[in-house]
């Protein structure tokens, strides 16, 4: 057998992968990526593809960015590791922190406390809010609301608050006291075809099941400023404004997942940035991951608000030490790999391009909508784009889980040289954020060309 037959063979006998089925994998035939630069990736058998994928949301600045590969290399040198427990520290872990908490001024942000990835800083968040609620007296307040289709990781608590069955469902029984309500999606609602209208009633749903609930026994809200792997779903704009009031009419803690939608993937540095007027919604505590190093070695950061932070701060109960963190939280290689990502995010305008290159994208890509029989809704903003199929346009069916229309759209653009994600009945776009316009026109003709070979062959 060849290197690259026994990868291939070897791939689904060892390893098993996220989110598949282990047995399956032994006959799914692997798309195995070898090789990075740009935009671009090659898989073993030296098969070129533009990276619609972004690695996963993550390689917000493409595979080959020297600036942060040098400072990863600076610091393997310097210092591989150390644990930032309790009073011990390292240099790259505080710089990093002033340089988030800087960043993030004018959102109310004070600390940052640093995990090794997305669902570390979902965790992280969850377990700060039940114990600022503790500190304040409030012993109650243990409960947790989220959104259908929102997704935020894979820890017990960010599965108890997913909503989505398929990443619960074998885990159960999961963390008491998480309750969900309906996402603001237009395309799917029993409501309206509104948006103002429609943000309306899901915030007001949202207060409906605080006062349910019991004001004094829920400690927060979760949510991502733009759903991603639930399908690019993005609210109406009133809706997280909408949200930040009711919060705070309840004593409710907002908390802004921000592991997609961080550092410039909507066109604006921070998710939370793109709603409300001047300068976006102040959530109460932030999740972030991915983009933070651009994927280039794991990372992951809690941010947290001066409201929440001076609790803490002041606290006279004795309890306020926090009983949390990982031995790779604020890793150093990791910390290396943010400093110079976030130089580069600066230096490149890295949100600027995210918005003025995925304006063109969206505005090409939603045609997709009108021009293919089984494209139901096309949505997103930035660099985040999902597509959805259905099997009855009119009627909007759900494409059945069986369908296999879906996967097609994907090998053919994989032909054609475009990797893309299929999650559901939709296929998602999250390229690197540095992509030119070159590059997406090169996305967009693959990807029309790919729906249109499908629809011929049915
Ligand atoms: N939160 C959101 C919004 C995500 O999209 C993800 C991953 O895609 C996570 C949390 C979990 O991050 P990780 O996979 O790094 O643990």
């Amino acid at each position: 057998m060849s290197n690259i037959a026994q990868l291939k063979a070897d791939n689904g006998q060892y390893q098993w992968h996220p989110m598949a089925h282990p047995a399956a994998m032994k006959k799914t035939r692997p798309d195995i990526v070898a090789r990075g630069e740009g935009c671009w990736i090659w898989d073993v058998d030296g098969h070129k593809l533009l990276d619609g994928v972004g690695g996963l949301w993550a390689s917000n600045l493409g595979h080959s960015a020297t600036a942060v590969r040098d400072a990863i290399v600076a610091q393997l040198d310097e210092l591989p590791f150390y644990n930032t427990f309790r009073g011990t520290s390292h240099p790259r872990a505080i710089e990093l922190s002033a340089r988030l908490v800087k960043l993030m001024e004018p959102d109310g942000v004070a600390s940052v406390m640093f995990s090794s990835g997305g669902s570390d800083a979902v965790e992280t968040a969850l377990k700060l809010a039940r114990q600022y609620h503790k500190l304040r007296g409030e012993k109650d307040r243990f409960k947790f609301i989220s959104l259908r289709q929102g997704y935020h990781g894979v820890h017990f608590g960010g599965m108890s608050v997913n909503g989505n069955t398929n990443f619960r469902r074998a885990y159960e029984p999961l963390l008491p006291g998480c309750f969900h309500i309906d996402t603001p999606w237009l395309y799917r609602n029993p409501f309206t075809d509104d948006p103002l209208e429609l943000g309306e009633i899901c915030a007001e749903l949202l207060e409906r099941e605080i006062v349910f609930q019991g004001p004094d026994t829920v400690a927060a809200f979760i949510a991502e400023p733009v759903q991603g792997a639930g399908g690019v779903i993005v609210p109406p704009a009133n809706y997280w404004p909408l949200v930040r009031k009711i919060c705070d009419k309840h004593g409710v803690l907002l908390i802004a997942d921000e592991v997609v939608t961080g550092f410039g993937r909507t066109g604006h540095l921070f998710g939370t940035r793109l709603w409300g007027q001047g300068g976006g919604i102040r959530a109460d505590l932030w999740c972030l991951a991915k983009g933070i190093s651009s994927g280039y070695v794991p990372l992951g950061a809690t941010a947290i608000s001066s409201k929440v932070a001076q609790v803490f701060n002041d606290d006279k109960t004795g309890q306020a030490a926090v009983g949390h963190g990982y031995t790779y939280s604020a890793h150093p290689v990791g910390a290396a790999a943010a400093l110079a990502t976030l130089d580069e995010i600066e230096r490149l305008d890295v949100p600027g391009n995210a918005g003025r290159v995925g304006a063109v994208m969206q505005a090409r890509l939603r045609k997709l909508a009108q021009s293919c029989s089984f494209v139901g809704d096309v949505r997103g903003v930035g660099l985040m784009l999902g597509i959805e199929m259905v099997q009855d346009k009119a009627l909007r069916t759900p494409m059945p889980r069986s369908s296999d229309i879906p996967a097609r759209v994907a090998k053919e653009a994989y032909q054609r040289g475009l990797m893309v994600r299929i999650s559901g009945p939709n296929l998602i776009l999250s390229p690197p954020l540095v992509i030119s316009q070159t590059e997406v026109d090169h996305l967009c003709d693959t990807l029309e060309a790919s729906f249109a070979a499908v629809e011929a062959s049915l």
